[in-house]
């Protein structure tokens, strides 16, 4: 059997992918990189929006093909997906499996007895990494905040943190196995919580203590569980990587009432400071939401404020769409798509202000980068504060992909930075 994965959605579906691609390849299964190739299509799926439903279902006719060409052709979905749209995707999808049920995936396809029934256990099923060197290592998942536009804690159920002793071992293998950079994963990593006694800075100072040459990144935090103890522990930590992504979503107190956020832009400034003062170079960003149903120009504009106080580097931001089963459904959608664009615009106009201010800081530095990849003149690679560089290759360096260097900084854009590398002596 071939197998083809096709991922959609965040860093959690691609770490899950690895999951999958791990037991499709336990029980004897193949990878291709070609869809119409494959017998079994997986899709590893965000369906957090309504249009990527409609995407998903818009698979229907092709998957009619294969079977016609292929009659052990199965499509299959797992990922983030609402019990109420499964209803409607099990009319193209042969099988759709929970992921945190996956282990029973090959006995549903008849590749294998089946091992397992217990929820979580796919967290110890050892993953196929797409990388040899970067590794996405989720310590928890599931979420309980229930924000009025989201359909997570519907998708992936209630917060649940893997024993710290599980992810140690994890980690400690993969840095055994050379890696360089591990990636720790939750849809709020600063709400992990195993046990009474250990909360994420404590798993931060453990993973600090496994011995190697290793960056730490975490990714995503909400900003109403970020502590000055989460801070401090960044700070003090010499495999922390100085990146923190803290959601804003706006800037505006009524409106982040409404979004169900629990924190004020007082208290995000706040933070967005105490983060700036502690942590060195620190790389700031966020996820900001314009067009919230009944947000008004001045609301907006005091998003945009905010932004031009914490001084992202870099803001993913989303125009509000409506998403069935969340509570933000039922407000009327006011904001029309046009202006959504408009109030984009404004505030990607906003970030290239303080991106580029920010990186100018960087000329004439040297700094510490993970190589990723090459062409025939550039490395290209992340700063360990995570912005991208790309480095002029010369006649003498040694360099190889997947490894650390030292980069003499020679010039700046607001998306990344360019420089040379310099001898280690
Ligand atoms: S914190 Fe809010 S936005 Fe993030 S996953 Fe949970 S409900 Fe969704």
């Amino acid at each position: 059997m071939k197998y083809f994965i096709q991922i959609y959605g965040c860093q959690m579906n691609y770490s899950d992918a690895e999951r999958v691609a791990a037991i499709l390849e336990k029980s004897g299964s193949e990878k291709t990189s070609k869809e119409s190739e494959a017998d079994l299509v997986v899709f590893v799926a965000c369906a957090v929006r309504e249009s990527a439903v409609a995407r998903l279902y818009g698979n229907g006719k092709k998957f009619k093909r294969y079977r016609l060409d292929n009659p052990n052709f199965k499509a299959i979905l797992t990922g983030c997906v609402v019990k109420k749209d499964q209803e409607k995707l099990g009319k193209i999808f042969d099988v759709i499996i929970d992921i945190k049920h996956i282990n029973e995936l090959p006995a549903k396809l008849g590749l294998e007895a089946k091992e397992t029934e217990k929820e979580f256990d796919y967290f110890q099923i050892k993953p196929e990494h797409e990388s040899p060197f970067t590794a996405y290592v989720p310590i928890m998942t599931g979420c309980n905040n229930f924000c009025s536009y989201c359909i997570v804690p519907y998708t992936r159920g209630r917060e649940y943190s893997r024993p710290t002793q599980e992810v140690l071992n994890e980690i400690t293998e993969l840095v055994r196995q050379g890696y360089k950079e591990i990636i720790l994963l939750g849809q709020n990593v600063n709400s992990y919580r195993p046990d009474e006694a250990t909360d994420f800075p404590a798993l931060l100072e453990r993973i600090n203590g496994i011995e190697g040459d290793f960056w730490i990144r975490f990714l995503t935090s909400h900003p109403k569980d970020m502590s000055e103890k989460l801070i401090k522990t960044v700070s003090e930590s010499p495999k922390g990587t100085n990146h923190i992504h803290l959601a804003l979503q706006s800037g505006n107190n009524d409106i982040l009432k409404k979004m169900n956020r629990k924190y004020t832009k007082e208290h995000f400034l706040m933070l967005a400071e105490t983060i700036r003062e502690n942590i060195p170079d620190v790389m700031l960003t966020t996820d900001i939401i314009v067009g919230f149903p009944g947000e008004t120009e001045e609301q907006f504009q005091e998003t945009a404020e905010l932004m031009r106080m914490a001084k992202f580097d870099i803001a993913y931001i989303n125009k509000y769409s409506p998403r069935a089963g969340t509570a933000s459904f039922e407000m009327l959608d006011d904001v029309s798509w046009e202006e959504k664009k408009r109030r984009e615009d404004t505030l990607n106009a906003v970030l290239r202000e303080t991106a580029l201010e920010n990186n100018q800081r960087y000329i004439g530095r040297t700094v510490e980068v993970l190589i990723e990849r090459e062409d025939k003149k550039n490395y290209f690679g992340k700063t360990k504060s995570f912005k991208d560089i790309k480095i002029k290759k010369n006649e003498t360096d040694k360099s190889t992909v997947g490894a650390f260097a030292k980069v003499k900084v020679t010039k700046v854009t607001p998306w990344a930075l360019e420089g040379v590398i310099m001898d280690d002596d």
